[in-house]
C-alpha cells in the first residue's frame, strides 16, 4: 500500500475523550507546491511584458525623430501594455477567489440580464473580428446566489475566448436553460476546438494548448481556470465538449435559486 504522511493533532474532550485530527500532509504539501508554482509562473508571466514595454519605451525614445518607427514601435507598447493590464486583471479576479468569504453575503443574480451585460460587454471585441454575437434565449427566469462580478467574469471569460480563438466571420452563440433546478448556460464557437488529451488541462493555471496563438491574442493563461474557481465557489461546475475543427461548447452549470431560499434570505434581510 501507499503511506500517507499526516499531521495528528489532539484535542482533550469532556469525560475522559480526545478528539483526533489527521491532517493529510501530501495534501497540504501538494497545495503549497502549487502555491509555489504559481507565484514562479507569475513573475515569469509579468516579467515579458514589462521587459518588452521597458525596451519599446526606450526604442520609441531613441527615434523620436521617425514618425515611422514612432507609430510601429508605440502600437507594439499597446499591445504589450494590454496584455499587462490583463493579467494585472485576471490575478486580482484570482486573489478575490482566494479569500475564503468572497461569497459572504451572496445577491440573488439574474442569469439572463447577467448575459446581455455580458453580451454588451464584447460586442466590440466580437465587431472587430466580424463574429455575431448572440445570446438565444432570454426571459429563462434563471437566478443563481452568488457573486455577480464574479459570475459576469467567468461568462465573460468562456465568451472571450470563444471569440479570440474563431476565425474572424464566425459565430458565437450563448444559451440559457433550466431544468432539475440546474442553470445551465453555455458558449458555443465555431473555432478549432481542443484535442480531447488537451481538454482537462485547459483548466489549469497557465496552461495553453497553443503558447503562441494565446499570447498573440492577448491571452493570460488564467481565464478557465478562474471560470472553474468561480462554479466551484458557487456550487457548480465548468466543462467542456470540443472536436477539433468543429468548434468548442463552454457549460457552465449552477445551482438554480430556489423559491424557498429567496423568502428565507429576505426575511433575513429584513430582520
Ligand atoms: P488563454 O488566456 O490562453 O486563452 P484560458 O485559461 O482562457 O487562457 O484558456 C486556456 C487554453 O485553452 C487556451 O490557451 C486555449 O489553448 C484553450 N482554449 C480556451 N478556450 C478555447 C476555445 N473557445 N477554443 C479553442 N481553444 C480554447
Amino acid at each position: 500500500g501507499q503511506t500517507i504522511p499526516v499531521m495528528v493533532r489532539v484535542a482533550p474532550l469532556r469525560d475522559g475523550y480526545v478528539l483526533i485530527l489527521a491532517e493529510n500532509l501530501s495534501a497540504s504539501r501538494r497545495l503549497e507546491q502549487t502555491r509555489r508554482d504559481f507565484t514562479a509562473n507569475v513573475s515569469h508571466e509579468l516579467k515579458t511584458p514589462v521587459g518588452a514595454i521597458q525596451l519599446l519605451s526606450e526604442t520609441i525614445e531613441n527615434n523620436a525623430d521617425d514618425p515611422e518607427y514612432v507609430q510601429q514601435f508605440a502600437r507594439s507598447l499597446r499591445k504589450e501594455s494590454k496584455r499587462l493590464a490583463n493579467l494585472v486583471s485576471d490575478i486580482i479576479d484570482l486573489s478575490r477567489l482566494e479569500v475564503p468569504d468572497a461569497l459572504h453575503e451572496p445577491e440573488l443574480v439574474d442569469v439572463d440580464e447577467l448575459i446581455q451585460n455580458v453580451t454588451e460587454m464584447q460586442s466590440v471585441l466580437a465587431a472587430e473580428k466580424q463574429i455575431s454575437l448572440v445570446a438565444s434565449s432570454k426571459n429563462t427566469g434563471a437566478a443563481v446566489w452568488g457573486d455577480a462580478d464574479l459570475l459576469t467574469t467567468a461568462v465573460r471569460n468562456l465568451v472571450d475566448n470563444a471569440i479570440r480563438y474563431s476565425e474572424s466571420g464566425g459565430s458565437v452563440s450563448m444559451g440559457v436553460t433550466v431544468e432539475d433546478e440546474l442553470v445551465r448556460i453555455a458558449v458555443v464557437d465555431q473555432g478549432p476546438g481542443i484535442p480531447a488529451a488537451e481538454q482537462d488541462r485547459i483548466f489549469e493555471r497557465f496552461y495553453r494548448v497553443d503558447p503562441g496563438r494565446s499570447r498573440a491574442t492577448g491571452g493570460t493563461g488564467l481565464g478557465l481556470s478562474i471560470v472553474k474557481h468561480v462554479a466551484m465557489d458557487h456550487g457548480g461546475t465548468v466543462s467542456v465538449w470540443s472536436s477539433p475543427g468543429r468548434g468548442s461548447t463552454f457549460t457552465l452549470v449552477l445551482p438554480q435559486a430556489r423559491i424557498e431560499d429567496d423568502f428565507d434570505r429576505m426575511d433575513e434581510k429584513e430582520d
